[in-house]
């Protein structure tokens, strides 16, 4: 039997926003809540139906791959349930469950009719490992290479997936057993008693972590544990424009995950060190310029440093001390746009501290001149 399309099951568009998924969902799961239709088969396929298509679309990721490549773009088990047990629904929504009845505060009329507390259910999901931990990096980075972007290695300590065992654990694929508590189901029932009757909720089994089975003959490399302690390269594209203290996560580049469970981040946060010439304003880079006072009268053209090597910048005479010349684009390249900032350089008059006699005398003459002379009132 074919699947029905998912947007078709909601009732939405295919641009439906995420929460008129939810508000759709939530009217379906109301409609054909098997509280609401005992012993209706049809009803309950409908509130399973719903439940894939909801858990499907309500996620960005598996909702990408669904308007790209329909339902042969997912896999089913990990992109979606396939919910066999209504049960299983509830936990797996409880937010939906909890806030569609006004419980707000956790509980709500579903946990009573459904027995066992939410916060059990939640995790009654098969995993098939533990995930692995973000990591944490520092990278100091030039304003140069900030200016224009790099590619910068890194070598750092943690955990990688066991290459022996691909992360399993196990030594070879007879060295799994069934898990003798749960008998390979992942899962264990308690049937519990409420005013309305008897429920039964489902925890994962403890002794095999919800997998269903153990390891009995672990993998020597890894002890089991399906990763192994070590130092890896790792390679960071740097992006221009980037900001001191901002920071980009690389996805599943963390620490893996222990048997087979799914690996952390590495955050990458950014540390702009200070530079000999310039400061940053934004994307601007500020250069301070210092000219002689002859230079301030007559002109001159000078060789200023940039972010992309030496250039040369006109002055013209009768320049002003305090005003900022433009060196356009030679800032830093804008992060999400084309472009780049610009450099702007202030002009500064330098003024000697110390004369030799035959200065101060030319000076003194200088001094004498009408143009010379500052017309104050
Ligand atoms: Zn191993
Ligand atoms: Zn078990």
């Amino acid at each position: 039997m074919s699947k029905r399309d998912y947007y078709e099951i909601l009732g939405v568009d295919k641009k439906a926003s995420n929460d008129e998924i939810k508000k759709a969902y939530r009217k379906l799961a109301m409609k054909y809540h098997p509280d609401r239709n005992p012993d209706d088969k049809d009803a309950e396929n409908n509130f399973k139906e719903a439940a894939e298509a909801y858990e499907v679309l309500s996620n960005e990721d598996k909702r990408r791959k669904y308007d790209q490549f329909g339902h042969s773009g997912l896999k089913g088990g990990q992109d979606f349930h396939g919910f066999n047990d209504v049960n299983d629904i509830f936990s797996h929504f409880s937010d939906i469950f909890g806030s569609a009845f006004g419980g707000g505060g956790g509980s709500s009329i579903f946990d009573d009719f459904f027995g066992g507390g939410g916060g059990s259910r939640r995790s009654a999901r098969r995993s098939t490992g533990t995930p692995g931990s973000d990591l944490k990096v520092t990278l100091k980075l030039t304003l140069e290479e900030i200016a224009s972007g790099t590619t910068k290695k890194l070598k750092i300590k943690k955990h990688n997936t066991c290459s022996t065992c691909s992360g399993s654990g196990a030594k070879d694929s007879n060295a799994f057993k069934t898990c003798t508590v749960c008998n390979g189901t992942g899962e264990v029932r308690q049937v519990s008693r409420s005013v309305f009757g008897q429920f039964v909720n489902i925890a994962p089994c403890n002794n095999c972590n919800g997998r269903g089975t153990v390891i009995s003959n672990p993998c020597s490399t890894c002890s089991g544990e399906g990763r192994v302690y070590g130092e890896s390269t790792i390679k960071i594209n740097v992006p221009a424009g980037v900001h001191d203290e901002s920071y980009m996560s690389l996805r599943g580049e963390g620490n893996a995950g222990k048997n087979g469970g799914p690996a952390g981040s590495i955050i990458v946060v950014f540390k702009e060190l200070p530079h000999e010439f310039f400061t940053r304003n934004d994307d601007n880079v500020i250069y301070e310029l210092f000219i002689s006072y002859p230079e301030a009268v007559l002109g001159t053209e000078v060789e200023v440093p940039t972010l992309s090597g030496r250039a040369k910048l006109k002055i013209e005479s009768g320049i002003q001390p305090g005003k900022y010349l433009k060196m356009r684009e030679k800032g830093i390249q804008h992060l999400n746009s084309h472009g780049a900032g610009d450099q702007l350089v202030k002009v500064n008059v330098h003024v000697p501290k110390k004369v030799n006699s035959n200065e101060k005398e030319l000076l003194k003459e200088l001094q004498k001149l009408p143009n010379i002379q500052v017309p104050n009132p």
